[in-house]
């Protein structure tokens, strides 16, 4: 079954034998996220080589993304673990506090008596609690409780509407750029960049450590929604990062807001993963909710190039199930979508020459009965240009380059194949292509297919042609 829309899992307990590992990716997984909030840096990086391997067993590309902590805002520790606060108590966070008690707690983040006033809404513990701040000390911030619960140690803590003036690079995600580097990821996530200068400063560290990853800005700010813009010209992509984004924009906006950043980023050729609570109840159960089989539909008709899996893959009861399950959900609602080229599509003019070709073999997918668009890539770039608009027609992206097929391991509509050619001449070269996807069993003799390559064979970023042909219908 040929699935349009990419499938990211996170990788964890749940998900580290070896078993498990081929079964997720037999299930359909196109990239694995190591989570740098959790485990340390030697672990993640046997964890990826062992997928790899397993991948690479099984004639299988998968592409590696390695998400960074960022700033998470954390609250300090308990006496005893944790207390329960009800509405109406009084409760402080106190930056000389050591141990927490029933009434006070201590801060990771020492900044936060800067960076909020008498009248601010607190959240703690991903929104599940709500404070009002009283009155702001040089190092107390006295509150009121809202909504009451259970805070145990280290909780996270959001200032809603954000506002916090924490850098997005900790010096401990400048340690685990290099663990990245060293893995040799395809795609870093950074976690709370607020603008632009995050992610430029972000690319720069990763360059200077030697790597070649796609940046991907996690969107879980307040700050960065006014910057989408800014933010997806810096970025090679977006995370849709529902969870931290819902405590600071408030949890009804974020569906509009997905919708408008899948739209932004494809018109700047950027990619998109949707992301967290995706299908949280298989967590427990082996079946997902009505709502949350919606939501996964939903984000294909956003859309969105990928979907994502946090804990129930990496902590849940049914990982193989879960990836199962959202494997279902896209492929059908791929299906739903009819592939339209708007007039916009059609009046949109370029300066490049590959990006033309690309825009061109969409146009005549549309226009005549085309089985498959092959794209004959050094970079990929021509690939992502044409899967940017749907056409409803596959994309084979034909590389011997083994980080291109990785990166497409997240574009949607694009399936890596490996192509390891001989022939440095035109002719020969397409009939080795066309005999590649015969093996491969994509099409049969007969069907007509749109191949683009670039002359001379074999340099990068030089797509500058497109041919239709009818597959074993060569001399
Ligand atoms: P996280 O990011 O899982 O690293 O917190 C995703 C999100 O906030 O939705
Ligand atoms: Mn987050």
């Amino acid at each position: 079954m040929l699935r349009a829309t990419k499938i990211v899992a996170t990788l964890g307990p749940a998900s580290s034998d070896e078993q498990v590992l081929e079964r997720l990716l037999k299930a359909g997984m196109n990239v694995v996220r190591v989570n740098f909030s959790h485990g340390n840096a030697d672990e993640h990086i046997a964890t990826v080589r062992r997928v790899r391997e397993i991948a690479a067993r099984l004639g299988l590309d998968v592409g590696v993304l390695a998400d960074l902590q960022g700033p998470k805002i954390r609250i300090g520790k308990f006496a005893d673990g944790k207390i329960m606060l009800v509405p109406g108590d009084r409760f402080t966070f106190d930056i000389g506090c050591e141990l927490g008690d029933q009434t006070r707690v201590g801060l990771d983040y020492r900044e936060l008596v800067n960076d909020v006033r008498a009248g601010d809404t607190l959240l703690l513990n991903d929104g599940r609690m709500t404070m009002q701040v009283e009155k702001v000390g040089k190092t107390t911030i006295d509150c009121v409780v809202v909504v009451g619960g259970v805070l145990s140690n280290r909780k996270g803590i959001n200032r809603q509407g954000g506002g916090l003036s924490a850098p997005a690079l900790t010096s401990k995600d400048m340690e685990d750029i290099r663990a990245a580097v060293a893995m040799e990821a395809d795609f870093l996530a950074v976690s709370f960049p607020k603008n632009a200068s995050d992610m430029y400063m972000a690319r720069e560290l990763m360059r200077a450590a030697g790597g070649r990853m796609m940046m991907i800005a996690k969107i879980e700010r307040y700050e960065a929604i006014g910057n989408l813009e800014e933010i997806l010209k810096a970025s090679d992509g977006i995370m849709v990062a529902r969870g931290d984004l819902a405590v600071e924009v408030g949890d009804a906006a974020v569906p509009a807001l997905q919708k408008r950043m899948i739209r932004m980023a494809r018109e700047l050729n950027k990619v998109t993963i949707t992301a967290t609570q995706m299908m949280e109840s298989m967590i427990e159960e082996p079946v997902p909710t009505r709502a949350e089989v919606s939501d996964v539909a939903n984000a294909v008709l956003d859309g969105t190039d990928a979907v994502m899996l946090s804990a129930e893959t990496a902590a849940g009861k049914y990982p193989v199930e879960t990836v199962e399950a959202m494997a279902r959900i896209c492929a059908e609602a791929d299906r739903s979508q009819q592939g339209v080229l708007d007039a916009a599509f059609l009046n949109r003019t370029f300066t490049r020459v590959d990006q033309t070709i690309a825009m061109s073999a969409l146009f005549v997918a549309q226009h005549m009965q085309i089985r498959a668009i092959v794209a004959l890539t050094q970079s990929g770039s021509t690939a992502l240009w044409m899967s940017r608009i749907d056409s409803g027609v596959p994309i084979y992206a034909l590389t011997p380059e083994d980080g291109t097929r990785r990166r497409l391991c997240v574009y949607r509509e694009t399936h890596p194949i490996l192509f390891e050619y001989q022939s440095h001449e035109r002719e020969a070269l397409l009939l080795e292509a066309e005999q590649k996807l015969l093996d491969r069993g994509v099409v049969e003799k007969g069907d007509l297919v749109i191949i683009t390559i670039g002359e001379p064979i074999g340099k990068s970023g030089g797509t500058n042609s497109l041919k239709i042909v009818r597959i074993g219908e060569h001399a």
